[in-house]
């Protein structure tokens, strides 16, 4: 099925992030990376913080979602990233499953679409460049439409993705 990944990163070497994000995703069993977005230089959201690198990557992922999930997670780790209990806090790697098919989840540990893909410029700017006419699950809008309809924000797009 086809996935859509959003990377972001605002600590330490971050252009190394996002391309350890790739390479390590390319060695998950039943994972193929497919394509990704250019980087976009963005403003953080959430408490001051660096500014971030954000970007999309096009899966083609043949495991049931709560494997891809920890499979993202896992990848986090490997990239040195620690979970220190403050909401949006500076990190090194993030991987958040933005799209899965058109499967819609709402279970505790996983919601697809992803509720931020929806007003988040940084999301839908990199995505857009990938899967414009994709219908979102659940807003009924496609991905053009509803980066259009996004607030104004700080997204830069800088360089192509480093994989
Ligand atoms: P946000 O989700 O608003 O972008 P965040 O990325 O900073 O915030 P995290 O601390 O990375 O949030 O993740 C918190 C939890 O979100 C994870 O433990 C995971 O179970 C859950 N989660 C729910 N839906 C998703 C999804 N689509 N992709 C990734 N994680 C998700
Ligand atoms: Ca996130
Ligand atoms: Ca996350």
């Amino acid at each position: 099925m086809r996935a859509y990944v959003a990377v972001g990163t605002n600590l330490g070497d971050r252009w190394g992030h996002l391309a350890h994000a790739a390479r390590a995703l390319r060695t998950e069993p039943r994972v193929a990376v497919l394509r990704g977005s250019r980087v976009f230089d963005t403003a953080p959201v959430g408490p001051p913080q660096p500014r971030y690198l954000n970007a999309v990557l096009e899966l083609e992922a043949e495991l049931p979602a709560p494997a891809l999930l920890e499979a993202l997670q896992r990848v986090e780790r490997t990239c040195g990233r620690r979970r220190t209990g403050v909401r949006w806090a500076a990190r090194t790697l993030d991987l958040d499953l933005l799209l899965l098919g058109d499967q819609v989840i709402r279970t505790p540990e996983l919601l697809v679409p992803h509720p931020g893909l929806i007003t988040r410029r940084f999301v839908l700017a990199p995505l857009a460049e990938l899967c414009p006419d994709q219908v979102v699950p659940g807003t009924g809008q496609t991905v053009a439409r509803l980066l259009a309809a996004a607030p104004p924000g700080d997204v830069v797009p800088i360089g192509v993705y480093p994989m």
